[in-house]
This record gives structure tokens, C-alpha cells and sequence, in this order.
């Protein structure tokens, strides 16, 4: 596969809130030697600037101002061996995270005007190939004509599971019960919303990762994309 490299994909995975999206995106971008853009972040990182300026998101022209004033950039940590959100050339990789925005950021991932400003830039990263994003749209609205797409599922216990581990080290207060409210709330948001709902798209090929391990999952996604560089030689 090494040597098709150069041609380069994009693929895409949408899915479930906490179904693995972005540890199966980031392997698989490390694997093929892409980039891999976590289009989630974006997201959080507007949030996180409407809830610092006290934006009224309800206000569609407040909106349309507030995101004339946000630049989002990521930038490659080599330490850590990953790209990390910017906002306004502030490093919000960390902060992005806590439960306090993913309380807020489905509701405001539903406004018109955020996810046009979102896609722009998304469709952009793309141009040269050579990328891996995850979300909910970017199979179905942001690359519809993908080469690969893959839709992530996940038993729901497992995910509120995997998602309360994460946030746990961070903040020992948190609940269970906390973390599985707020992934069904999100889910229902985002699976609801006019514009750009969460859907598989037709072509997309479902993950579901409840039963095997990380290296599986790897393998089968590989085994896809070589599929699909295949197919594209023939
Ligand atoms: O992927 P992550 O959970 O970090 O995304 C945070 C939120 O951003 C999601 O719950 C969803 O509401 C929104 N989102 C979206 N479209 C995307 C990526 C994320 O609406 N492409």
C-alpha cells in the first residue's frame, strides 16, 4: 500500500458521539501517513467562543458577527504526535474537551450559519487528499464524493463507558450518569437537526467496534482502503 501513497484518499467517518471516531481516525491518518482533522473541534472551539463572549447564538446576526471574529487553525503538536485546535492563535486543545461545552455544542453545531462557516473551511483541509475526518456530515455534506467512507457504531454502555474513563481523569467529579445524559442528548440533537442531520451515508461502511479491540479495527479499515486503492488501479 506504501507505494500508492502518493495519490492519496479522503476518507471520511461520521457516527455516534464516543464511537471510537477519532482514535480509529487518528490511526489510520498515522498509518497512511495522512492528515487527520477532527472536525468536532471546530465545533467546541466556536462554542467555546460564544460562551467566553456571552454570544446570543438565538440572534442570527449576533452569529454572523461572532464568526467574523473567529480564526480556527490546527496546528501539529510533534511531542504529542497530534494536530491541536486553535482559536484565535490560542491553543483550546484541553479546554475544548470539558463537559461544560460538550453540554452546549450540539445546539450550536445545529445553527445554518455555523456549520456553513465550519464546512468552508473543511472542504478546504481537503484539496490536496491525503485526509482523514471525522464528525456526522463529512461522509453525507462536507465530501460527498469521498473514495472511503465509514460510519462508526458502538454498543451504548461501551461508549458511555469509554467516554466516562476519558473524562474522568480529568475531572474525578464527574458521574456516569452525567456522561450518558449528555451523549444521548447530543445524539438526539445531531441525529434531529435540519441542517445537515447525522445520517450513514448510502455508500459508507459500517464499524461497529463494541466487541474488538483497537488492532482489529485498524486491520479491517486498511483492509478497506487497500480495497478501494484497488479498485481505483483496476
Ligand atoms: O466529535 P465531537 O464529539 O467532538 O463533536 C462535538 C459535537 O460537534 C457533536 O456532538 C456534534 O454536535 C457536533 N459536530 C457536528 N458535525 C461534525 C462534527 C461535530 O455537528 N462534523
Amino acid at each position: 500500500m506504501e507505494n500508492k501513497q502518493s495519490r492519496g484518499i479522503i476518507i471520511t467517518i461520521d457516527g455516534w458521539s464516543s464511537c471510537g471516531k477519532s482514535t480509529m481516525a487518528r490511526q489510520l491518518a498515522r498509518k497512511l501517513g495522512y492528515v487527520y482533522i477532527d472536525s468536532g473541534a471546530m465545533y467546541r472551539a466556536i462554542t467555546l467562543y460564544f460562551l467566553r463572549n456571552h454570544v446570543d447564538w438565538t440572534d442570527r446576526s449576533e452569529v454572523r458577527d461572532a464568526l467574523g471574529h473567529i480564526e480556527l487553525e490546527f496546528h501539529y503538536n510533534t511531542a504529542l504526535e497530534q494536530a491541536e485546535m486553535y482559536l484565535n492563535g490560542e491553543n483550546v486543545e484541553y479546554v475544548i474537551r470539558d463537559l461544560v461545552i460538550a453540554e452546549k455544542v450540539s445546539e450550536i453545531a445545529t445553527i445554518r450559519e455555523v456549520r456553513e462557516f465550519a464546512v468552508e473551511q473543511q472542504r478546504k483541509m481537503g484539496q490536496k487528499k491525503s485526509i482523514v475526518m471525522d464528525g456526522r456530515d463529512i461522509g453525507t455534506v462536507v465530501f460527498p464524493d469521498a473514495e472511503l467512507k465509514i460510519f462508526m457504531t458502538a454498543d451504548n454502555a461501551v461508549r458511555v463507558e469509554r467516554r466516562f474513563r476519558e473524562l474522568f481523569d480529568k475531572n474525578p467529579n464527574i458521574t456516569i450518569q452525567e456522561v450518558k445524559d449528555n451523549l444521548e442528548m447530543r445524539d438526539h440533537i445531531d441525529s434531529n437537526r435540519e441542517v445537515s442531520p447525522l445520517r450513514k451515508a448510502e455508500d459508507a461502511r459500517i464499524l461497529d467496534n463494541t466487541d474488538i479491540s483497537r488492532e482489529e479495527q485498524l486491520n479491517l479499515a486498511l483492509s478497506w482502503v487497500r480495497e478501494v486503492m484497488d479498485r481505483s488501479d483496476g
